[in-house]
Order: C-alpha cells, then sequence, then structure tokens
C-alpha cells in the first residue's frame, strides 16, 4: 500500500536534512512543510514557496545579532493567558535569509537552519 499525501508538515525541530529529504523521496513531495512550534509560541512556520517565516503576526522576536544574519532569538508573546514569556532569550541560532522569498510576505524568512547555542561553543 503506498499513499500519496498532498502535504507533509514537520512540527516542533527542524528535521535533519536525511530526514527531510528521505521525507521528500517517499512521498515525491518538493517541500516538506514545517512549523516550529515550542513551549516559548509557535514561532514559525513555512509558506507556499516552503521558506520558513517568523510568525511576527502572533509573537514579537527580538534579534540578538551574532553576525549580519545569524541571531539568538528572543521571545515576547503577548497573546499568553497563562506562562507568559516575555524577553525569553531562546537556546537557538537562527539564519535569516538575505534573498525575498517568492511568496511576498513581509515577515523574515529564515534559512531551513536552527543551530543549538550550545553547539556553537
Ligand atoms: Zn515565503
Amino acid at each position: 500500500m503506498s499513499i500519496t499525501p498532498r502535504i507533509v508538515i514537520s512540527i516542533a525541530e527542524v528535521p535533519e536534512w536525511e530526514d527531510e529529504a528521505y521525507l521528500k523521496r517517499a512521498f515525491r513531495l518538493e517541500v516538506i512543510h514545517q512549523v516550529c512550534q515550542c513551549t516559548e509560541g509557535c514561532l514559525a512556520s513555512t509558506c507556499a514557496c516552503g521558506t520558513l517565516h517568523l510568525n511576527e503576526d502572533i509573537v514579537w522576536i527580538e534579534r540578538e545579532y551574532l553576525d549580519g544574519n545569524r541571531f539568538i532569538p528572543i521571545v515576547m508573546d503577548f497573546e499568553r493567558k497563562a506562562q507568559s514569556i516575555i524577553c525569553y532569550r531562546l537556546n537557538d541560532i537562527l539564519v535569516e535569509k538575505k534573498s525575498p522569498c517568492g511568496c511576498g510576505s513581509l515577515f523574515l524568512a529564515l534559512e531551513m537552519k536552527r543551530v543549538e547555542l550550545a553547539r556553537e561553543g
């Protein structure tokens, strides 16, 4: 038996590139969509082009830049009713995409890399 989903969405962590490549091959898809949902909020999701964008309509994310395009996100979620997330510095490094996304979204586009801060040394 084989299945042919129209869309596959990875939730929570960004998948390893090997896993993403496997899923693309297995389901004959060009894009594995992603929703970066964690305790701190629903931080980012992919658009129709497959680019990961910050969900700047529901969370405010300050950027503590490490260089020209890598930054540590500091999250503020003003919509929560419990477990406030205010100026919460994540243990991740996000990489800002320098070329605009074809979808036309004004929300910040990210490279599909998410590096644990601890691994940076
Ligand atoms: Zn886009």
